[in-house]
């Protein structure tokens, strides 16, 4: 690939830090240095929006682009806020805005503790040609909590207990949670895939 280039087709600051930690042999670009903002998310599942945002970003900016989409799933509330992780508490929700929502959908149904997990897509674009599209998944099982832990990450993951794990990811350091996490393993695949082209 040329240069190692990557446009990465998020605004999300946490989610660039995690992508340019997992991927350090590549210069990972946030697409803003072009001017391009985020693609309304359209898709009717993950893998949709990760190529409508990887696709986007690869046409404006012709150099391979990564979209990812992903989110938390609490099937004991209809697999809440699935799809509409980012927005679960309206459009312009802040991540804290979100998971207070999230506290009271749990106390609601006087679920102190429930099974979850974080699924997330990603997708590149434009490797080969520019219909060329390489498509990864990562998974994370654990337990999503009304109680907050740790100062670190984004989103949900104060609520959020890895399996096999006392600390939330909140609590763990990038690496370890990098290790472990839906866009840590989703990443890994696409490395592998990448590896082989
Ligand atoms: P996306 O930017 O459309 O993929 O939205 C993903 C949303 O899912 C984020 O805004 C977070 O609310 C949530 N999310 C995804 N990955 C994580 C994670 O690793 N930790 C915590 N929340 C996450």
């Amino acid at each position: 690939m040329k240069e190692n280039k990557l446009i990465i087709a998020s605004s999300n600051k946490g989610k660039i830090s995690e992508f340019q930690e997992i991927l350090p042999n590549f210069k990972c670009i946030p697409q803003s240095v072009f001017n391009i903002s985020d693609v309304e998310e359209t898709g009717k599942d993950f893998e949709e929006n990760a190529v409508l945002k990887a696709k986007n970003a690869f046409m404006k900016t012709n150099i391979p682009s990564v979209g990812d989409d992903s989110g938390l799933i609490v099937p004991a509330i209809n697999n809440e806020p699935g799809l509409y992780s980012a927005r679960y508490a309206g459009l312009n929700a802040t991540d804290s805005d979100n998971r207070k929502k999230l506290i009271s959908k749990l106390k609601e149904r006087k679920l102190e503790s429930t099974y979850a997990y974080f699924f997330c897509c990603i997708v590149i674009a434009g490797v080969k040609d520019e219909n060329d599209v390489i498509v990864c998944s990562g998974k994370v099982e654990g337990m999503i909590k009304t109680f907050e832990r740790g100062e670190k990450g984004f989103g949900y993951d104060s609520m959020f207990y890895p399996e096999g794990y006392s600390d939330s990811f909140a609590e763990l350091n990038s690496l370890e949670k990098n290790e472990i996490s839906h866009r840590g393993v989703a990443l890994k695949k696409l490395i592998n895939k990448l590896n082989k082209t």
